[in-house]
């Protein structure tokens, strides 16, 4: 096997630039989607495509998943048709996708029977992340596994954080994208009671940028249109971070919570507030649209 033969299952938002990135690194890159839409843009950038993920499996040292949910991920790799079954012994696998952490265990340790090599590494850093190669990789899984996946990982980010066995990853992202999600909604809430008042959201947003209420959602992707350009609220909530992913990485957190006996208050909170986006029609836009909840 040659440790250069890439297989790239899943060409969304996140899966076609981490693709192309492992490509332009120089590795052999065959790719695979169910969308035919996704196919024809992983083409449209020059990637090889597969007519199934089987295929695009053939005889490869790594396979990279990037896809929604657990469901997918439990489909793909699992089951009598699964990939793990095709896979040659000493084949990495290496999950980018956000999903349960138990999932993810479920598939390692199915992978591990067959004498493959599985970590878990779900992403924090977004389509921009991903584009520009700089995501950071939340790892969980043997450290055998990790160092093999180091170089691959390598050429799609820049930081790469190994949590524990295998699921720490996941358990670490939804830590991650519980506190995002959470100060997200309470900066939404700061600067519309500021503005209630006659506060300007811009200056309300600086003075917060270099004061204790300062976050990413202030300074990256602040939620009050037109106090950062390039923010996803200063062209209608569109690109970005999804809000129904945002409600599915809280819904995992709650999971996660019930599992081990945590207690989450205002994550819980959170994935209501999500959920409520979501039933306004905002489901689709970024997270950040959910300051609308108190903005009409
Ligand atoms: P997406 O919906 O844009 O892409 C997922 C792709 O997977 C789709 O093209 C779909 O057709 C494909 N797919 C589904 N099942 C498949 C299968 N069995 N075989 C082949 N292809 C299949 O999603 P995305 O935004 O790229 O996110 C992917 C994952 O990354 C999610 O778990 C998400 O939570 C996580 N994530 C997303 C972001 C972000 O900013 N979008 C950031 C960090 C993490």
């Amino acid at each position: 096997m040659n440790p250069h033969d890439i297989a790239f299952i899943g060409l969304g938002n996140m899966g076609l630039p981490m693709a192309a990135n492992l490509a332009k690194a120089g590795h052999a890159v065959t790719a695979f989607d169910l969308s035919a839409d996704a196919v024809d843009k992983a083409r449209a950038q020059g990637l090889r495509v597969a007519a199934s993920a089987a295929q695009a499996a053939e005889g490869v040292a790594v396979v990279v998943s990037m896809l929604p949910a657990s469901r997918h991920v439990e489909s793909l790799f699992l089951g009598d048709d699964g990939l793990l079954g095709k896979l040659a012994a000493g084949t990495l696998v290496i999950d980018c996708s956000t999903i349960a952490p138990a999932s993810a265990k479920k598939v390692e340790e199915a992978a591990t029977v067959r004498g493959l090599h599985m970590i878990d590494a779900p992403v924090s850093g977004g389509t921009a992340g991903a584009v520009a190669g700089t995501l950071t990789f939340i790892v969980g899984g043997e450290a055998t596994a990790l160092e093999l996946a180091r170089p691959v990982l390598q050429a799609m980010g820049k930081n790469i954080f190994h949590m524990g066995a295998a699921g720490s990853g996941q358990v670490a992202k939804l830590c991650n994208n519980m506190a995002l999600g959470v100060i997200m909604a309470v900066t939404g809430e700061a600067l519309a009671l500021g503005a209630a008042h006659g506060l300007d959201a811009k200056v309300l947003s600086q003075m917060m940028g270099v004061s204790t209420g300062r976050s990413w959602a202030t300074e990256v992707c602040n939620p009050w249109p037109g106090v950062l350009e390039n923010a996803p609220a200063s062209r209608g909530y569109t690109g970005g971070f999804g809000s129904d992913l945002m409600l599915k990485d809280l819904g995992l957190a709650a999971e996660a919570a019930m599992a081990s006996g945590a207690t989450i208050p205002l994550g819980e909170l959170a994935r209501n507030l999500y959920a409520m986006n979501k039933q306004a029609g905002r489901g689709g836009l970024d997270f950040s649209s959910v300051v609308k909840l108190v903005t009409g």
